[in-house]
């Protein structure tokens, strides 16, 4: 049964729209190539606009100013003239839920009115936002609620470093002229995660974009040591991660043979593990990166026997890695269970004995279905049925 499950289901895609509004250019998005040409476009001198890039990007992405008015030293003429043909946009946040163990999760509408979700996640020496790449997804995990989404869209630039922006809004985190950034102790959203809705390798140049504008040491300045992209494994987009966005990577690995992956992360029938394997022993070279995480949902009697444990290890020898055993969050009508905690634990220890760290990540948020694999717009109706789930799940 297995083999006739696609790899990308029977998807709507959804054409990009023309952005709603007045017809004003947004700049949230741009790069500072882009913001220059837009600057020019619109009859800025090309002398100055270096100068002009410098400081409206300061503005936008390291005081959190939206309106040109605020821009002081700009002088009112310009000013007035960049507010008659741009505007400074997020997405809008449509409600945002805060779980008891205080994840809070964001339900975010995009052009076009489709709506993904955003989840910030506290912990005591971090703060981690994991975002959206797409609107839905086109592959078909089996265990992924996202995968069961009929509508995909890819996000733009602006709307995916947008989040990272209104969960700052939402987080009174921008600074305060006078006070300046850094001052007020460690930041609240100190981290980023590709880990929400879609798979960001396939919209690799608006999420590349985007990260490079949250990296920029002048604006948001996250290191590229603090941004985790996870892909489900689309390998030939992997060398250019490394090379044009350098930020860690993650994999969702979640079984160590290609009879169990196919059926798990079908994209496994196009890359199967060694073809995946082989992509990843170049990336910690080409991006000087640290060690790659491999993802590894526990799902009950399907991949958690102690022969997983020690078949997975053999597999990744070689590669400087961590495992990061995710205890499947479950959601209406998903085709698994999650493994029991000892068979977890057991698991984990095989890895540990065999050197590597094998943190078990703890779900957050679960009561507000914002742990990880749970995100689904919830106004999105074209769903699939239990019985085509477990048919593509081989069940
Ligand atoms: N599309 C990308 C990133 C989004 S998913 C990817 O697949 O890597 C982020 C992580 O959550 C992935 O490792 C994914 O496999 C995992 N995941 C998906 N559904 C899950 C679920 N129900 N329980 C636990 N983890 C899940
Ligand atoms: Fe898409 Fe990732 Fe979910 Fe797979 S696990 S369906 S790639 S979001």
């Amino acid at each position: 049964m297995a083999a006739g499950a696609p790899i990308t289901q029977d998807v709507l895609t959804i054409p990009r729209t023309v952005p709603e509004g007045d017809g004003r250019v947004n700049l949230v998005g741009l790069t500072r190539e882009g913001l220059r040409e837009a600057l020019i476009g619109a009859g800025t001198p090309e002398k100055q606009a270096k100068m002009r890039v410098n400081q409206i990007w300061q503005w936008i992405y390291f005081w959190g100013v939206r309106e040109f008015e605020a821009m002081t030293n700009l002088s009112k003429v310009y000013r007035a003239e960049l507010s008659e043909k741009f505007v400074i946009a997020l997405p809008e946040v449509v409600s945002r839920q805060v779980s008891a163990d205080g994840t809070r999760k964001y339900l975010v509408r995009i052009a076009g009115g489709h709506e993904v979700e955003t989840v910030y996640i506290p912990e005591d020496d971090r703060g981690t936002l994991c975002i959206s790449s797409q609107v839905g997804c086109t592959l078909t995990c089996s265990f992924c609620h996202t995968g069961t989404q009929k509508l995909v869209r890819n996000l733009t630039a602006g709307e995916i470093v947008g989040q990272v922006m209104l969960a700052r809004d939402d987080l009174g985190e921008w600074p305060e002229p006078g006070i300046g950034a850094g001052e007020a102790g460690p930041r609240l959203l100190s981290n980023i995660v590709l880990m929400g809705m879609g798979e960001p390798l396939y919209n690799f140049e608006n999420v590349r974009d985007a990260m490079k504008i949250a990296m920029d040491p002048e604006g948001i300045s996250l290191s590229r040591r603090r941004i985790t992209l996870s892909t489900s494994g689309v390998v030939p987009e992997i060398s250019r991660t490394a090379e044009e966005i350098g930020c860690q990577l993650a994999i969702s690995f979640h079984a160590t043979t290609d009879e169990v992956r196919n059926r798990l992360v079908p994209i496994n029938k196009r890359w199967n593990i060694a073809t995946l394997l082989d992509a990843l022993r170049e990336y910690p070279k080409l991006s000087n990166s640290e060690r790659i995480t491999f993802e590894y949902v526990m799902l009950k009697d399907v991949n958690d026997s102690d022969a997983d444990a020690r078949r997975l290890v053999k597999l990744i020898a070689g590669i400087p890695a961590k495992i990061n055993l995710i205890p499947f969050n479950e959601w209406p009508g998903a085709p698994y269970e999650r493994s029991d905690w000892d068979r977890i634990e057991a698991f984990a220890d095989i890895i540990y004995k065999a050197g590597y760290a094998s943190p078990i990540r703890t779900p957050r948020g679960e009561d507000i279905m914002a742990a990880c694999g749970q995100l689904k717009s919830a106004t999105e109706r074209a769903r699939k049925s239990r019985a085509e789930i477990a048919a593509e799940a081989g069940l």
